[in-house]
């Protein structure tokens, strides 16, 4: 069921006395109480290891830590990170860091763990690509409301794409929370939902390579699938069995199709 969330602000200032956020780091703080908790709820983390990308001032830290067995979190902002060490102590594993660069595997170990983070707007597709080629057990993300549509994609979609073919691949997905921009400090242009991707049965060896794989098949919407693989040689052969026409485009195949073709070429 999707939760929908009213423009009702917490009653306390979650943002430090005299912080100015920074825009560029897409920093709209969640303000909402009920927003904060239906989130909480949906990532369904207790007892769970867990990574939260961009803690910001701490507005779901707080929950997370009273519920998860292990909390990480990588924040790009200095200034942040001073207020969140201050604030959380050592309860918090926090790295102050690009989450696109940092070493996420180091930092959550091999045991399953779960993501969760209200994402910048201007690296949500980054930062999702960056998790799912790591596939944690969830990703509780919240995005702004076009940034989802890419989840959900499918074939001729205009944003169909390495998101929504890593996401149907390996993930079941579902929007789990609406919030106005109203619920954010200072507001963004627009709404936001919560979209909750749970780890689906289907084994990957290296969802790493087949997510760079994906890339390179969609690098060049207007070319065929075979020339954005480069003419690989043993493509013709594997369009053939799908009876698919040789100049086909990544765009007008399903997640599930290019999954099966990139196995064939890699087996
Ligand atoms: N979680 C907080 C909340 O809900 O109020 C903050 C969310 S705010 C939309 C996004 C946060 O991500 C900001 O704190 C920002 O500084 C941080 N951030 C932006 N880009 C980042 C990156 N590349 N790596 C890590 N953190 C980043």
């Amino acid at each position: 069921m999707i939760k929908s969330m009213t423009n009702e602000y917490a009653a306390k200032s979650l943002v430090p006395e005299g912080f100015v956020p920074n825009k560029a780091l897409g920093q709209n703080f969640l303000a909402s109480e009920s927003v904060i908790g239906a989130i909480l709820d949906a990532a369904q983390i207790d007892g769970k290891r867990v990574l939260e990308v961009g803690p910001g001032t701490g507005a779901l830290t707080e929950g997370l830590l009273l519920r998860a067995s292990f909390l990480a979190a990588v924040e790009k902002d200095g200034r942040l990170c001073d207020y969140l060490a201050a604030k959380f102590g050592d309860r918090l594993s926090l790295l102050h860091a690009d989450v696109l660069d940092a070493d996420l595997p180091l930092l959550m170990g091999t045991e399953p763990w779960h993501a969760v983070g209200n994402l910048p707007y201007y690296a949500t597709t980054p930062i999702m690509l960056r998790l799912v080629s790591l596939l944690p057990a969830s990703m509780t993300l919240m995005v702004q409301r076009e940034a989802a549509d890419r989840f959900f994609a499918g074939p001729k979609d205009r944003v169909y794409g390495p998101v929504a073919v890593m996401t149907a691949c390996f993930y079941d997905a579902e929007v789990v929370v609406r919030a106005p921009r109203g619920c954010f400090s200072p507001p963004p242009e627009v709404d936001s939902v919560v979209v909750r991707l749970a780890r689906n049965s289907t084994q990957a060896s290296d969802a790493s390579a087949f997510l760079n794989w994906v890339r390179q098949a969609f690098s060049m919407r207007r070319k065929t699938l075979c020339n954005n693989l480069q003419r690989n040689p043993k493509l013709p052969d594997v369009l053939e069995t799908l009876r698919q026409p040789a100049d086909v485009r990544a765009e007008a195949l399903p997640p599930e199709t290019l999954l099966w073709i990139y196995e064939r070429l890699h087996d």
